[in-house]
Parts: structure tokens; C-alpha cells; sequence
């Protein structure tokens, strides 16, 4: 099983992504970890993204796709692979299809984990977090036994910066627009699976498995 995993944050695609690896028994290939990858082997390629990102800067396309194509030429993604991460643009899916053909594979769907904004804000904003512990809590989700205080040690527990209303509404507006044309891309290629990510971590996961069929 060949797939990409896109949805954006707070969707659960993270979760998603361990169940389809086990399940399929492919390997799950995001870009953070293939970058730690190749320069734990130092790789040119592996070198030359980390002088980038040393330098704060970003990692250019053609360093990435070569990563990525270095990545798909080994011998675990034979079976298939997760995509986690990329592409992120029409080009990096354009660069991915000619590697693909390359090593005489194909895609065989993108799922999207689809989930409206307002419950993503909801997801997002509820953390909580304990000042003294670090331990986590949703105030929907997951509440403390008193409000805004830690069942583990009594601390207090605070909102993070990243986690502030209009973090996460400007976070998932940028995650749109960026994703908007990738997603046009890959359904005017029929590939796109669009999944409700709104319902339990099981029923998500029946509901890919349904639609990747008996692929
Ligand atoms: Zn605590």
C-alpha cells in the first residue's frame, strides 16, 4: 500500500498514521525523520540538509526530493510506504510522481483526514497544561478533577502560547491555503480518499480502510 496522509493539525492524522503502518506493514516516512535518517548515515544529500537547517534556514526542494528519492529506493518501501509530510506543494507532487515512475511504483491513494475548523479549535485551544509537572489535560476531553489544577501534584495548569485561539485559527488558515492546491492536484487525478476525521480513532480507521478497498 502505497499512500500520502494529509489533514491538518489537531485531526489525528499522527494516531492514524501508527494504525496504517501496523496494519499495512509499511514503513512510515515523514520528513523529520527522514532527515535525521540521512544524516545519521551522512549522506551528501543528509550533510547538505543539515548545513541548511543548522543555519536556520529552509532545506531547498531539490535537497528534500533527493532525500525523498533516496528514501523510496530502499529496500522496506518495496511493499509500499506512509508519505507523512510530503509533498507540502505541487511541485514537490510533481517531483514525487517522477520518482515514483522511476522506481516503477505508484500511488495508490492520498488519503486527506477532513475535519471542520471550529472542532479543530476546540481540540486545540482545550489543552491544558500543569506549570510544576508538565502532565496535560483537555478541558473537554480529558478535565482535571479541579478546574485548572493538576490531579498529579496540584500545580497549576496553564494555556500555552501555541495553543491561544488565534495560534491555532492563523495555524490552521495557513495549513488551508498551503494544502488547498496540492489537494486540487491529486483529485484531478482521482487519488484523493477525503476521511471524516471528526469521529473515534477506530471509526477513522475503518472508515480509510473502507476506502482504500481491498488494494
Ligand atoms: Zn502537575
Amino acid at each position: 500500500m502505497k499512500l500520502i496522509l494529509m489533514g491538518p493539525p489537531g485531526a489525528g492524522k499522527g494516531t492514524q498514521a501508527e494504525k496504517l503502518i501496523d496494519l499495512y506493514q509499511i514503513p512510515h516516512i515523514s520528513t523529520g525523520d527522514m532527515f535525521r535518517k540521512a544524516q545519521k548515515e551522512g549522506t551528501a544529500l543528509g550533510l547538505q540538509a543539515k548545513s541548511y537547517m543548522d543555519q536556520g534556514q529552509l532545506v531547498p526542494d531539490e535537497v528534500t526530493i533527493g532525500i525523498v528519492r533516496e528514501r523510496l529506493s530502499e529496500d522496506d518501501c518495496k511493499n509500499g510506504f506512509l508519505l507523512d509530510g510530503f509533498p507540502r506543494t505541487v511541485q514537490q507532487a510533481d517531483a514525487l510522481d517522477g520518482i515514483l515512475t522511476d522506481l516503477g511504483m505508484s500511488l495508490d491513494a492520498v488519503v486527506d483526514i477532513q475535519v471542520n475548523k471550529d472542532f479543530l479549535v476546540e481540540r486545540l485551544t482545550g489543552r491544558r497544561v500543569c506549570k510544576a509537572c508538565g502532565a496535560t489535560y483537555h478541558v473537554s476531553f480529558n478535565a482535571p478533577k479541579v478546574e485548572n489544577v493538576c490531579d498529579k501534584c496540584g500545580g497549576e495548569l496553564y494555556q500555552r502560547n501555541d495553543d491561544k485561539i488565534e495560534t491555532v485559527s492563523n495555524r490552521l488558515d495557513v495549513y488551508a491555503a498551503q494544502t488547498a492546491p496540492l489537494i486540487e492536484y491529486y483529485q484531478s487525478k482521482g487519488m484523493i480518499k477525503s476521511i471524516d476525521g471528526s469521529k473515534s480513532v477506530e471509526e477513522v480507521l475503518a472508515d480509510i480502510q473502507a476506502a482504500l478497498g481491498s488494494k
